[in-house]
């Protein structure tokens, strides 16, 4: 063998090169393509295209995942799932980057890579620690609701195909009159809700570590492709001073009972991805990808978002990462000011003017009279588009509640106790599902800590802290827990 063995040496030097890096949360995935098909009108309160006009068919992509473990982790653990769905509409790609469950964790941004590095691998062991899983939890309580979902029967899904998709952000949605509404966006699945208990998904992690992803597949591909129902509810403006949720904050709910459900169309998941590398690893989702007709609320967690996912998109794929077919727009893109750039595939506007401003060439940004967004409220009025009503502006104020915790942050998880009170034995297995995560805990006062931040449930409900339930060796006492007292 010579150094001339040229195709030797290209195969081993990509071989070596063929890893990029995974994402630092939902590196686990499944995917799919699919489409969205709009069964009902509410075009009263958007102008967005693939929203609108029954009938009318939106080719998708979609990655369902975890959040925590590694891309070689196995898809049955305990955890949230990430559902983004990237829509090719004639207007440009829509991304919608949600979860499984309706609330998250925390409202502050600045909080998100603490809160995940909390659930990933100790900088000591390498291994997950429930020491300092807990030792955020009980510094942030806000997190108790989201907390309940994990823990909840709803914290392992049995099978992709049934699961639910919540915005969890507000949203809004526009028309070019200047009319807009908060939203929120429900995704749920038509085959109902279906879970693994813990045993059962450790098993399956065990012995079937890509059960989630290969059921999807297989379904697919045998033709029962999964669907799903999409839903928004809905709030004027002129609502929110007296709802008695603050909106943009991601750890709460919109009681259905105040916002009912409005469905607006249909997902269905029928073609399996050619190549997972090219299809669903190379696919690039971002909250800030918007069509018109849709906008971002204040919602500090969803500003964050939308600089965080693009930024980590271009430290993995690198800055041209639109271009890849699974990402790039299946409506002409046509923005000179991005030019050249590692892996720039494309004619790169050829000799376009790559400054703003030309008059050889005049382009403009779409926005004026098009859009009818609040946060540059100014801006807009002087590009000529209508401004907000005064009343309206506090609604368009970032927020600075972010870590600030009072009873109302009780109200909703007390709410769910009482929905999971509602099914047999669900409150049950919610105690012992936590209580076998904390029996992993080292620390006597990180207990005891665990402890309080549970008991907002309790008064005047059933839920206490106190021994028994979970043996836990080999810890020095011999049994610790909650325990249901009825
Ligand atoms: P509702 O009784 O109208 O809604 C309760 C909802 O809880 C159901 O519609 C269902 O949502 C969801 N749910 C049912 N069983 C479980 C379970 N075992 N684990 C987790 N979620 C379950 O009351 P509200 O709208 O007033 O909400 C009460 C509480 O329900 C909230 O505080 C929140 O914790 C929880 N919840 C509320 C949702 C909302 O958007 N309002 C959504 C999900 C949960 P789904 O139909 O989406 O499956």
């Amino acid at each position: 063998m010579l150094l001339q063995d040229t195709q030797l040496l290209e195969t081993l030097a990509h071989f070596s090169r063929e890893r990029i890096p995974e994402r630092v949360v939902h590196a686990k995935a499944a995917g799919a393509r699919g489409y969205f098909e709009v069964t009902h009108d509410i075009s009263d309160i958007t102008d967005a295209d693939f929203l609108t006009g029954i009938g009318k068919k939106t080719e998708l992509l979609t990655r369902i995942s975890t959040v925590g473990p590694e891309r070689g982790s196995a898809d049955t653990i305990r955890d949230f799932h990430g559902w983004a769905i990237k829509f090719k509409t004639a207007e440009g790609n829509n991304d919608w980057v949600f979860n499984n469950q309706p609330v998250f964790f925390v409202r502050d941004p600045v909080k998100f890579p603490s809160l995940n590095r909390s659930h990933k691998r100790h900088p000591v062991t390498n291994a997950a620690d429930a020491d300092m899983f807990w030792d955020f939890h009980v510094n942030s309580p806000e997190s108790i609701h989201a907390l309940m979902f994990l823990f909840s029967d709803r914290g392992i899904p049995a099978s992709l195909r049934n699961i639910n998709g919540y915005s969890g952000h507000t949203y809004k949605f526009t028309k070019k009159d200047g009319s807009y509404h908060f939203v929120k966006i429900h995704i749920l699945s038509n085959l109902g809700i279906k879970t693994l208990t813990s045993a059962e998904g450790n098993s399956l992690a065990g012995t079937h570590p890509d059960a989630l992803t290969l059921d999807l597949f297989e379904a697919i591909a045998t033709g029962n492709f999964p669907s799903y129902n999409v839903y928004i509810q809905t709030l004027a403006p002129s609502a929110v001073p007296t709802f008695p949720v603050n909106i943009f904050d991601m750890t709460k709910v919109w009681p259905h009972s105040l916002a009912p459900l409005r469905q607006v169309g249909k997902i269905v998941l029928d073609k399996n991805p050619e190549n997972y590398f090219s299809d669903i690893e190379q696919a690039a989702f971002s909250p800030s990808a918007m069509v018109p007709g849709i906008e971002p609320s204040a919602d500090p967690m969803l500003q964050a978002r939308m600089f965080a996912y693009p930024d980590a998109q271009r430290y993995r794929l690198g800055v041209n990462y639109q271009f890849l077919p699974t990402n790039a727009a299946k409506s002409g893109v046509y923005c000179p000011t991005e030019r050249d750039g590692f892996m720039n595939f494309k004619t790169n506007y050829g000799g376009d003017p790559n400054y703003v401003g030309s008059k050889l060439r005049p382009t403009a940004f779409k926005g004026a009279g098009e859009t009818n967004g609040v946060a540059n409220g100014s801006v807009m009025e002087a590009n000529g588009a209508k401004s907000i009503p005064k009343e309206d502006k506090f609604s368009a104020t970032p927020v600075t509640f972010t870590s600030e915790v009072t009873d109302d942050d009780f109200v909703q998880p007390r709410a769910l106790w009482e929905v999971f009170g509602r099914q047999e034995g669900c409150q049950e297995r919610f105690v012992d599902t936590v209580a076998e995560h904390v029996s992993q805990v080292k620390r006597d006062w990180l207990r005891e800590e665990i402890f309080r931040k549970f008991t907002p449930l309790s008064s005047p409900y059933t839920f206490i802290s106190c021994t028994l339930c979970t043996s836990v060796p080999p810890f020095p006492f011999p049994f610790w827990g909650f325990v249901l007292l009825l």
